[in-house]
């Protein structure tokens, strides 16, 4: 099928940005000798997981539902973290997990008897208490009152007894520089017990696939930390695998005036595109620039009922008609996976634009969709 020809909203993966992505992901693993494993809560698209591991080592959950779409769907390795887990989730986990890193020593002794009978590797998530971004305090796992890792005055060595991994995950969208602060933190506080660890999971939130990342600065990090304390390192990021590999396709669906222009889309940024209006931010349009940047200034809103449920204000060459398609990037990551139906939206169809420009609908949804998930 053509670009042209796909019923919108749609989510577009792009193949082959996506393998450049990865073929980048996977000179990370050669150069540095770490594992780099899949955050599926920014990307779950498992018809591309086949693709994605012949490129990494496999992936990470944030619970048993995630877990289990790795597990069945990408295999090789299997990581989860979760805050908490009930006995029969754990019972599971421990099946199909290769490592599970828990969130509270309360945790760890809760599961104790499960996990030290099973097969698999557990460790600890620190809290190195090393703030590095500064915008978004939601994303920031070592804000004050933070629930996420234990920090040092709370670690207790005396329960170490068949820990064999420390985990950390302090970034978002952040670049070599900001890891490298926050593994010297973690050091300080916590680099006594990596001796007696077999592996350290450094988190996700690298934007290794960035064009300004400092990728070398990261291997050569990673290297140290590998000869210094003989420990495998882990690496889980999300966004940087999928990165500006996909597209949210929509229609024009009618024009409104207000004091601007407003265009109503057949995306919603509530329900399509959750992240613009959470963390906030203004997504990228093709064709289109800022606000008084070209001729045509429209606001790019969607059908919903909710008043806010605003993309952005962008402008065009041309006046915008009803009817035109008009394609949001960057939208791969964060998008399908926190989609949802409020206003009984529909959902956007998933599409894989190949190699060669044909696209393929790989699932589409309709009203039992929305209709199965309420009763
Ligand atoms: C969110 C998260 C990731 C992935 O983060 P990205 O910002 O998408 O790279 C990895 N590990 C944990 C524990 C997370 O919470």
């Amino acid at each position: 099928m053509r670009r042209a020809e796909l019923p919108t909203p749609c989510y577009i993966v792009d193949i082959a940005k996506l393998r450049s992505n990865l073929e980048l992901l996977q000179q990370v693993e050669r150069a540095s000798g770490c594992h780099i494993l899949l955050a599926q809560k920014a990307f779950s698209c498992f018809a591309v997981y086949p693709m994605i591991a012949e490129y990494i080592s496999g992936t990470t959950a944030s619970g048993l539902y995630e877990a289990k779409l790795g597990y069945e769907q990408f295999g090789k390795e299997t990581h989860v973290f979760s805050p908490a887990y009930t006995v029969d989730e754990m019972t599971t986990l421990c099946k199909i997990c290769d490592h599970i890193s828990f969130n509270s020593f309360r945790q760890l002794e809760a599961h104790r008897a499960i996990w030290e009978n099973a097969n698999v590797s557990v460790g600890i998530r620190v809290n190195p208490e090393c703030s590095t971004q500064g915008d978004h305090a939601i994303y920031d796992p070592c804000a004050s009152g933070s629930r996420l890792g234990v920090p040092l005055k709370h670690f207790r060595p005396d329960l170490l007894s068949g820990v064999e991994g420390l985990h950390f995950h302090t970034l978002c969208e952040q670049n070599a520089d900001a890891l490298i602060t926050t593994f010297a933190a973690f050091e300080k506080k916590f680099g006594q017990y990596l001796p007696r660890m077999k592996w350290l999971n450094l988190g996700g939130g690298h934007h290794i696939t960035r064009e300004d990342y400092d990728v070398d600065g990261l291997v050569q990090l990673i290297r140290r930390i590998r000869a210094q304390y003989g420990v495998a390192v882990y690496l889980e990021p999300g966004e940087a695998i999928a990165l500006s590999a996909g597209y949210l396709d929509t229609t024009v669906m009618d024009i409104v005036e207000n004091d601007i222009s407003v265009l109503i889309l057949d995306a919603s940024a509530a329900c399509h595109m959750p992240d613009v209006l959470e963390m906030p931010y203004r997504p990228p349009l093709q064709n289109a620039g800022k606000w008084g940047e070209k001729p045509y200034a429209y606001r790019l809103s969607s059908r919903t009922c909710l008043a806010g449920d605003v993309i952005g204000d962008y402008s065009f060459d041309h006046p915008v008609q009803i009817g035109d398609r008009l394609t949001f990037e960057d939208m791969a990551i964060y998008s399908m996976v926190k989609n949802n139906t409020f206003n009984g939206m529909p959902l956007p169809a998933i599409v894989l634009q190949h190699e060669n420009g044909n696209c393929e609908i790989v699932k589409e949804f309709d009203y039992e969709d929305f209709k199965d998930r309420l009763s």
